[in-house]
């Protein structure tokens, strides 16, 4: 945005580096580890903490070890992987020592390497949970993909180990770092354009011939589980707000084959306690990528809102401009941050379990046709 409303704080946030650590996305959280002293020390590489990725996949190698490449307070020390094939290639390129570089059956020997402060689990999502309580239990810090977890009880126990662990948690929502999300909240929590009377999101994409991604068992769902929750959390962080109801209607599979398991694509609405109720959509079938904040005094809205890079905005002063910044960096940095100076993230295991919580409900609205109460807890 060229002009318009405090420019100044909007700068401000993007400067330092770490904007959402600026922003009160979440209430419910503390803001110390309860680390104690006696805590290792930590292996800082030219003050950088060392992490290890855990599943070598797409998103892996073509996002996060690039991103770590960027970083200030962390970066690649080890990886963890179950195909010897790639290794070769990731020592490399990424300059692994062979110490570093493990196997799921000596995963948790990781535990006595003083290298790996922290572990990053990019594995299909059933395996999140295993993956993230096993760091734990090998005292790393962890960062955990979205969906934290297929069920609600699976957070429990990841959050369980996390405090047994005494060590720290984030998941890997990568749009708390970003700068075009960052005014999303800065408008709509701010109510710089008044009360949002409505608001729409949409992510989706046309899914290849995938694996994991088409299974129930591996995914606990489809496109809601995999980019959906993008919109749920950009419903929470535009709104300031947590859901009191859901309601969903599945879609028409055109493709009943590739989608015998999961939903193609899915619409669901959220409703607000001052009564707001947005329109969401996801899609395996369909590319979309927006959300849409209708105000008092205009509308503000990111025509290209979810994806690694390339957010377009606009509001009532004008379009939005900001730079494009690597989000897995600054996230990564993010946590090493937090890790250094003791803080909780600001996207920690709560949030994911929260979110995990509202995929369920969407999915039980879904089947029931029902309006789906929200228990607050
Ligand atoms: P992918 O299929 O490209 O990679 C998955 C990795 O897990 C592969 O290296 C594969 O070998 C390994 N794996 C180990 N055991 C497996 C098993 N039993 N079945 C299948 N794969 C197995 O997937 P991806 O796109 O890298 O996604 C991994 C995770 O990262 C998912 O949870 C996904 O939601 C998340 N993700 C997040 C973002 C983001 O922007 N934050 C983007 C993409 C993916």
């Amino acid at each position: 945005m060229k002009n318009g409303n405090n420019g100044s704080r909007r700068k401000f946030l993007y400067d330092i580096g770490l904007a959402g650590l600026s922003i009160p996305f979440i209430s419910a959280v503390g803001n110390c580890t309860g680390e104690t002293k006696k805590q290792k020390t930590m292996s800082a590489k030219n003050g950088k903490l060392g992490i290890a990725l855990v599943g070598l996949g797409g998103y892996a190698g073509g996002q996060l070890a690039p991103a770590l490449l960027q970083t200030e307070h962390c970066y690649l020390a080890g990886i963890v992987t179950g195909t010897p094939s790639k290794i070769p290639v990731w020592k490399e390129k990424y300059n692994i020592p062979d110490k570093n570089i493990y196997s799921y059956d000596n995963y948790d020997s990781i535990k006595d390497n003083p290298d790996i402060d922290i572990i990053y689990v990019v594995l299909p999502n059933n395996m999140h949970a295993e993956y993230t309580i096993r760091g734990f239990e090998a005292g790393k810090h962890v960062i955990c993909e979205k969906p934290m977890a297929i069920t609600v009880e699976d957070c429990d126990k990841m959050i369980a180990a996390r405090k047994k662990a005494n060590k720290l948690l984030s998941i890997g929502y990568r749009l708390h770092f970003e700068p075009y999300n960052l005014e999303m909240v800065r408008l709509g929590t701010q109510k710089i354009y008044g009360h949002l009377k409505k608001i729409s999101g949409g992510f989706g994409f046309r899914a290849g011939p995938s694996q994991w991604r088409l299974t129930q068992k591996y995914a606990g769902g489809g496109p809601l589980m995999d980019v959906g929750i993008y919109v749920i959390q950009a419903m929470c962080y535009t709104t300031g707000m947590e859901p009191i109801a859901v309601t969903a209607q599945e879609g028409i599979k055109t493709d009943l084959e590739r989608f015998s398991e999961v939903e193609q694509s899915l619409t669901w609405q959220m409703e607000f306690p001052n009564g707001l109720i947005t329109e969401c959509k996801t899609s395996y079938a369909d590319n979309m990528n927006f959300l849409k904040a209708e105000a008092e005094k205009g509308i503000f809205e990111l025509t290209s809102a979810y994806n690694y890079t390339g957010q377009k905005g606009n509001t009532p002063a004008g379009a939005m401009d900001f730079p494009h910044i690597n989000q897995q960096a600054r996230q990564m940095d993010a946590f090493a941050l937090t890790v250094k100076n003791k803080k909780q993230s600001i996207v920690p295991g709560e949030m994911g379990r929260r979110d995990v919580k509202y995929l369920q409900a969407v999915y039980e609205a879904m089947r029931s046709g029902k309006r789906v109460l929200i228990k607050a807890e």
